[in-house]
């Protein structure tokens, strides 16, 4: 039987593609930069190969330039240019990629710096447009053509006139309706951020001519405009440049242009991974906790990069929950994109690059831990509850991952300590890992739960983050010590006189006790002589998981 090929309603398909691809209109620009670097890079690829090319990378570049009374727009690139019949096949037909095929044929030859690849890129222009012009001359010939188009009415294809070779599209920009301004896209400020956003890492100079103020010559109060050229992307990224080249100085420059704080950041991670997935990243532990930090409203994630364009702002499955304060970007040239290159399309990079990331982390704290103690607990202090819910959360799943990064302030130290100090501080007759609850450390200090076990001579961690008690419970016990809270009923400390003493004083005082029992009955469980206090004459304590702290967090939580 015969096959036959589906058909296309092409204007409809156009129009789909126009409209419902891409979230928001200003990526246009990053669509057509990429083809001009593509194209670019073309040329260059030929060089490696043909002999009569040199390619001096000053000649290449692209130019963006706004006629704003005129509502044209115009991107230029000294690239490898079209023929008419790329031209007819590239631009005329939907989701053809020259760039792809290029790719294909040269696999062998390092191609992979090659963006394009879905062939639906340059239609974006449309959304913006409603004129678009590309004219062109393909290396190599000494002819131009020029490619029409108004969008789903289809395009026509003529000589015209073009001195050198590459490809100058030229788009009329939409008139203002009631509901759409379009006046962005003309302003040489909104261009050029634009052009910093997505583009910044386009390894060919983006150049615009850049109208600035000046005093006139010979006056002192009157001003002149200029205009001057200027590269407005900085082409080299941070993160391909060789780490023993760079100064702390270049990555807080970075975290500051990037805005990813207004504080310096604490530590950097600059990662270079070329093994089962190649990527690089720059991360950084902020200094301070950013106002939003602990609210619904603070949003975790690294900017995604594929290849040195900005693919996502804040891709947020590049970190756990218990690391979003983590800053940084990421960029990777195996990332499989979705056709609009706003999302990923399946995530086993991206899992990869995720899990090698987090331990990345966790080192870069533990060995921050280890060496320099005090920058430590300047970031505990800002970042340390999101860990302890982070130990708290996932019924505990990342309780190894996270309890050696802990710290509480000890009694005996009277500073932060870790679980691991702790434990290889205990006496060998000190059962448990003891801690005392409470708003602060001074009304810990008054405790009088607490005076059996300091007594004893060991050491208390104190905790006063409502999470505390609960991230502990998570762990249960650290190097084989189970915690205990100092108000639980039993304490583990083996009687000694005074206690056989309150026994007997209880059974002595039966009556007394009985009396006790009946008036508090319903408020509390028991009453019993105690064996812990010191020089406090009462004090309330708890029986079974839940302690008073807990309880007090628990009834105040909204249900
Ligand atoms: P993609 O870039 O994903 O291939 P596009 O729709 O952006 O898809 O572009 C389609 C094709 O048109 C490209 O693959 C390339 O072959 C050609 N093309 C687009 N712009 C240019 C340009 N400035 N110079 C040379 N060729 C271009
Ligand atoms: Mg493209």
């Amino acid at each position: 039987m015969e096959k036959k090929q589906f058909k296309a309603e092409s204007k409809r398909l156009l129009e789909m593609m126009i409209n419902s691809i891409y979230t928001q209109r200003e990526i246009f620009l990053r669509e057509l930069i990429s083809n001009a670097s593509d194209a670019i890079d073309k040329l260059y690829y030929k060089a490696l190969t043909d002999d009569k090319l040199v390619f001096n990378k000053e000649d290449y570049y692209v130019k963006v330039t706004a006629d704003k009374a005129n509502r044209i727009l115009t991107i230029t690139d000294t690239g490898i240019g079209m023929t008419p019949e790329e031209l007819e096949n590239n631009l005329g037909v939907i989701a053809k990629s020259g760039s792809l095929a290029f790719k294909q044929e040269n696999e062998a030859k390092d191609g992979h710096n090659i963006i394009g690849q879905f062939g639906v890129g340059f239609y974006s222009a449309f959304m913006v447009a409603d004129d678009v012009t590309v004219r062109s001359r393909a290396y190599g010939s000494d002819e131009a053509f020029q490619w029409k188009s108004t969008g789903a009415d289809g395009y026509t294809i003529e000589p015209c006139d073009k001195q050198s070779v590459g490809t100058e599209i030229t788009l009329k920009i939409k008139e203002n309706t009631e509901d759409d301004n379009y006046d962005e896209f003309l302003e040489e400020y909104r261009l050029k951020s634009i052009i910093k956003k997505y583009s910044d890492f386009i390894r060919y100079p983006i150049k615009m001519d850049i109208t600035s103020h000046r005093p006139k010559e010979g006056s002192e109060n009157e001003f002149e405009d200029f205009v001057e050229e200027q590269t407005v992307n900085s082409m080299v990224p941070i993160w391909r440049r060789n780490k023993n080249e760079l100064t702390n100085e270049d990555y807080e420059k970075f975290y500051a242009e990037k805005r990813y704080g207004f504080d310096k950041p604490l530590k950097h991670i600059h990662i270079s991974a070329d093994g089962a997935v190649v990527y690089n990243a720059i991360l950084f532990i902020p200094e301070n906790t950013p106002f939003d930090y602990y609210t619904k409203e603070y949003e975790k994630g690294l900017e995604l990069y594929s290849n040195g364009v900005l693919i996502m702002n804040k891709c947020a499955d590049l970190l756990p929950d218990y690391f979003s304060f983590v800053k940084g970007m990421v960029d990777s040239e195996d990332l499989s994109l979705n056709i609009s290159r706003e999302l990923l399309q399946h995530d086993r990079q991206l899992t990869l690059i995720a899990k090698n990331i987090k331990n990345k982390i966790k080192g870069q704290l533990q060995s921050l831990l280890k060496d320099e103690r005090e920058k430590y607990e300047t970031f505990y202090k800002a970042f340390g509850r999101q860990l302890k819910y982070g130990v708290y959360s996932d019924y505990g799943a990342n309780k190894e991952l996270l309890q050696d990064l802990l710290l509480f302030h000890s009694s005996k130290e009277k500073k932060l300590v870790t679980l691991d100090e702790y434990v290889s501080r205990m006496p060998e007759d000190q059962k448990y890992i003891y801690y005392a609850a409470g708003e602060s450390i001074e009304r810990i200090e008054k405790l009088p739960q607490a005076e059996l076990v300091a007594d004893k001579g060991y050491e208390i961690l104190y905790f006063t983050d409502d999470i505390d008690e609960f991230a502990i419970k998570m762990i249960m016990s650290y190097k084989d010590k189970e915690f205990k809270s100092v108000s639980s009923g039993d304490l583990g400390i083996e009687p000694d006189e005074a206690e056989k003493a309150a026994d007997a004083e209880e059974s002595g005082n039966k009556e007394l006790f009985d009396f006790m029992n009946e008036t508090l009955s319903g408020k509390v469980t028991k009453v019993r002589a105690s064996k812990r206090l010191k020089s406090h004459p009462v004090c309330l304590s708890t029986e079974g998981e839940l302690t008073i702290e807990m309880e007090k967090i628990l009834k105040a939580m909204p249900n």
